[in-house]
C-alpha cells in the first residue's frame, strides 16, 4: 500500500459533485469540488476531516500531485483559514485549475513533477467561509489555536484570547484539544511535507496593512528562528528572478505577537534534521479599500477586492509566488547554503531581520 495514504481516506468521487441545495454550499467550495472532479485522475484526493456547521457539513479536502518518493521536495499550498479572506483560497483554486490545464502541453511541468510533490489544502475553514465568519463553526480563530503561548505581551484580543469565543480572535478552551481543522491542517504537515527532508508550505491570507507581505515564524517570540540562512536565501531568490514584486519579506514577530500560531507549532515539531519552512501570505488589502472606500462597509470588502478586475489582478500577481516556490523546491540542493556560506547568509541575515526592540 502507497505509504502516501496511510491515515487517510480517498475522497469519494460522488461527494464531489455539485450541491443541489445553493444555502448549503458556497461559491468556493463549488468550484474547489469542481477542480477536483476535473482532476481526479491526475490529484491524489483525500478527505482529512469532516466539519459540522449548524446545518451543512464540509469533508476537508487535500489534492496531492507529483513525485510519490516519500525523500522528494515538497511544496504545501493552504488558505481559508480565515473564513472571510476568500481571497487567498482563490489564489490556489487559480493556481490548481491553471496546473491541470498545463498538464495538458507542458512537458516541463511534467519533468518537474516528476520531482516534486505539491499539496494543496485551499479551504482549511468551509464552516467558517460558509457563515461569512473568520472563524469556524465553534468561534474559534484557527491561527490563534495551537496551544502554545507567546513569549512576550501580545497585542489585546488581535494576539489571541481566551475569554469568550463570542470575542474575535478566541484560542479556544485553554487545554482543549485543538480544533478539526486545525489538528488536520497539521496532520497534513506532519505526514506529506515536514517528513520530508525539504519542504516549504504557503498559507494565503488577507487583511492586513497596505503591502503584500510574506511572513514566516515566529509569531510567539521576537527570537529568529534556527533556519534563517536558508529563509534570506530565499528571499534574495525571490526578489532578484521578480524584482518587480514587492513583497515586504520578514519574521512575523517584526508585525506583532501571537499566542497559537499553526505555523510555529508545525516548525517546532518538524522531525530535527528535516528542512520545513512555512511562510503566510498576506495580501494587503488596505490598499484595495483606499481605491475603493465603499468598501469599508462590507466585511467581505476589507478582506476581498471586489470588482472583478482587481481580484483577477490579485490571482495573476501571485500565481508567480505560488510557480516560484515550486521552482525553489525542486532546485533545493541547487540553492541551500552549506558551511562556509551558510555561515555568512546567517550574519546578513541577522542583520537584516534584527529583532526590533519591545515597545
Ligand atoms: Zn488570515
Amino acid at each position: 500500500m502507497d505509504s502516501l495514504h496511510l491515515q487517510h481516506n480517498p475522497a469519494d468521487l460522488d461527494s464531489l459533485r455539485p450541491t443541489t441545495d445553493a444555502s448549503a454550499s458556497f461559491d468556493e467550495h463549488e468550484a474547489l469540488k469542481a477542480i477536483l472532479l476535473a482532476g481526479s485522475a491526475h490529484f491524489d484526493i483525500q478527505t482529512v476531516a469532516s466539519i459540522s456547521t449548524r446545518s451543512p457539513s464540509f469533508p476537508l479536502y487535500t489534492a496531492s500531485i507529483g513525485s510519490r518518493d516519500r525523500q522528494a521536495p515538497a511544496v504545501g499550498f493552504f488558505g481559508g483559514i480565515h473564513g472571510l479572506e476568500r481571497i487567498g483560497t482563490q489564489l490556489i483554486l487559480h493556481y490548481m485549475r491553471a496546473l491541470l490545464f498545463r498538464l495538458e502541453w507542458d512537458e516541463l511541468l511534467h519533468q518537474q513533477l516528476q520531482q516534486v510533490r505539491l499539496v494543496f489544502m485551499p479551504l482549511v475553514n468551509p464552516g467558517g467561509m460558509w457563515a461569512h465568519k473568520r472563524a469556524n463553526p465553534n468561534g474559534v480563530d484557527l491561527m490563534r489555536n495551537a496551544p502554545q503561548r507567546a513569549e512576550q505581551r501580545v497585542p489585546f484580543l488581535a494576539g489571541g484570547q481566551t475569554l469568550s469565543p463570542l470575542l474575535p480572535w478566541y484560542c479556544g478552551r485553554p487545554g482543549a484539544p485543538m480544533e478539526a481543522e486545525s489538528a488536520a491542517l497539521l496532520q497534513v504537515v506532519r505526514q506529506q511535507l515536514a517528513s520530508r527532508p525539504f519542504s516549504l508550505a504557503l498559507d494565503c491570507h488577507s487583511g492586513y496593512g497596505f503591502d503584500d507581505s510574506i511572513w514566516f515564524p515566529y509569531a510567539k517570540t521576537r527570537r529568529l528562528m534556527a533556519h534563517l540562512p536558508e529563509m534570506f536565501a530565499l528571499k534574495t531568490m525571490l526578489e532578484r528572478s521578480h524584482p518587480h514584486h514587492a513583497y515586504s519579506f520578514e519574521p512575523q514577530s517584526n508585525q506583532y505577537l501571537l499566542h497559537g500560531d499553526l505555523w510555529d507549532h508545525a516548525y517546532d515539531h518538524a522531525p530535527p534534521g528535516n528542512l520545513f519552512l512555512p511562510m503566510t501570505l498576506e495580501l494587503g488589502s488596505w490598499l484595495w479599500i483606499r481605491k475603493n472606500p465603499r468598501q469599508l462597509f462590507s466585511r467581505h470588502g476589507i478582506f476581498n477586492p471586489i470588482k472583478a478586475h482587481r481580484t483577477k489582478r490579485v490571482l495573476r500577481r501571485h500565481s508567480d509566488l505560488l510557480d516560484f516556490l515550486t521552482r525553489a523546491a525542486f532546485a533545493a540542493p541547487r540553492w541551500l547554503p552549506l558551511a562556509e556560506r551558510r555561515a555568512q547568509l546567517m550574519q546578513l541575515a541577522m542583520a537584516h531581520w534584527r529583532p526590533r526592540r519591545t515597545p
